[in-house]
């Protein structure tokens, strides 16, 4: 029978996963909290807040929803998929205990030293004081400072004197920047090297990775300007060879499933590698435990395989006999962000070009909406700091790349900001093979 589903959360990466939900023949009514104006395209939305837990588990309950997919960190940590276990629906997603490999970077890299998983040295603190000692004994710069819990991305200094990183404690540790998420501090040292993204499916059995990709998160070309969520991804990433991909399962993959099932708490869902290509081999710069953003936006699209059949695999520990298969293909997406992202930007700007929040007579293009809502009047309007992701797909990266950039001219709103050398890494490192 037919599932009904409800997704939790409301970007571009629940817009990609609603999307692909709904090749499934097994897919029903979807539905997605608290979604945005352009999910509504795909989606029954209802505005519940996604780290409301206890509303969105009593609406699941009262829909008799047969399955839910929480797809963002803060409802994870807080246990939705536990209080969702409770009243008997099953989810897609790690239960509280597991979602602390993203939610707490000190249980991460303590995990990554006591199960000899490869990443950068560190260490840990809970006084400021300290901190700064040890970094001045240390005497090495840069230096990367990490606030302990979630930071919307935001919580990591690279500092490359004793006065950043002093500045850095204090923004962190005494001004509480990231409120008790900056109570610890991990204190690591600075890699280099080409970064990759790697999501993958779990069943807290076998992990089964998916296409690799490359995030762009500064605002600006050439990688200048602040962190951002994410302003433009690709897939594959080209400095992922399999050679490096048969390395990561071995050292860094499989390791890491086996020590949280040694743990005590098995993780089930999707688990995110962030990777850093170092002189001495591939090393963890973070886990996420979920999708991420913009990534999923090039991974799910490029999914030849029936993603609901794959989550539900997750959920119920049947993942090996399941099929994850990709194509050979690549995608390109391309943000489309308010003027002033990250900082300060205004909303409500219509955007034109779209009709049903869609690009008509480009069937290689896909736009997955963030930040976007309908105004009174019915007109699609801007609600956001990344406001729209323009995917495309091709046979080969070079032109997935050219037709995202052709499709994005097509769509204006005032003020509209993007880069304009996403994959343009890739492909020199392409040119370079
Ligand atoms: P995270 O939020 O942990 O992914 O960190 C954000 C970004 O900071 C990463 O994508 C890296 O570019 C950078 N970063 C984090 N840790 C390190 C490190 N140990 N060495 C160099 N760069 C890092």
């Amino acid at each position: 029978m037919a599932k009904k589903i409800l997704v939790v959360g409301g970007g571009g990466r629940e817009h990609a996963i609603i999307k692909a939900l709904k090749k499934s023949p097994d897919c029903g009514e979807v539905w997605c909290a608290p979604g945005n104006g352009g999910i509504g395209y795909d989606a029954h939305c209802v505005n519940i807040k996604a780290t409301d837990v206890e509303t969105m588990v009593g609406f699941a309950e009262t829909e008799k929803f047969d399955y839910v997919v929480v797809a963002q960190d803060d409802p994870l940590a807080l246990g939705m998929v536990d209080a969702l276990a409770k009243v008997g629906i099953p989810a897609f997603g790690p239960d509280k205990a597991a979602a602390r490999i993203e939610a707490s970077k000190v249980f991460s890299k303590d995990l990554m030293k006591k199960y000899g998983i490869p990443t950068a040295k560190y260490e840990t603190f809970d006084d400021p004081a300290k901190v700064m000692e040890y970094i001045k004994a240390e005497g090495k710069y840069p230096v990367v400072i990490k606030a302990d819990g979630l930071a919307l991305g935001k919580g990591v200094l690279i500092c490359e004197n004793e006065e950043q990183a002093a500045e850095g404690v204090k923004e962190i540790m005494l001004d509480k920047k990231f409120g008790a998420s900056g109570n610890h501090v991990v204190v690591e040292e600075f890699l280099t090297g080409p970064e990759v993204s790697v999501l993958s499916f779990t069943d807290g059995k076998v992990v089964k990775p998916m296409v690799s990709s490359m995030d762009h998160k500064r605002a600006n070309d050439h990688d200048t300007g602040l962190n951002t969520g994410g302003m433009g991804t690709v897939a594959p990433n080209p400095y992922y060879t399999p050679a490096i991909a048969a390395e990561c399962m071995e050292k860094i993959f499989l390791p890491t499933i086996k020590a949280m099932n040694a743990e005590g708490c098995p993780f089930k869902g999707c688990l995110y590698f962030g990777l850093m290509l170092t002189p001495d081999g591939p090393k963890v710069i973070e886990y996420n435990c979920r999708f991420g953003d913009p990534e999923t936006q090039v991974v799910l699209p490029l999914l030849e395989s029936d993603l609901l059949k794959i989550m539900t695999a997750c959920t119920e520990g049947t993942l090996a006999d399941t099929e994850v298969k990709f194509s050979d293909g690549a995608a390109a997406c391309v943000i489309l962000a308010s003027g002033g992202y990250p900082v300060a930007y205004e909303k409500g700007k219509p955007i034109t070009g779209l009709v049903d929040g869609q690009l008509p007579d480009e069937p290689d293009v896909t736009v997955y909406h963030s930040g976007t809502a309908i105004a009174e009047d019915g007109q699609l309007v801007t609600n956001g700091g990344r406001v729209l992701g323009v995917t495309a797909t091709a046979p080969g990266l070079p032109r997935a790349i050219a037709i995202a950039y052709e499709a994005v001219e097509h769509i204006h709103f005032d003020k509209l900001h993007k880069r304009t050398d996403i994959g343009m890494r890739a492909l020199k490192a392409l040119a370079e093979e």
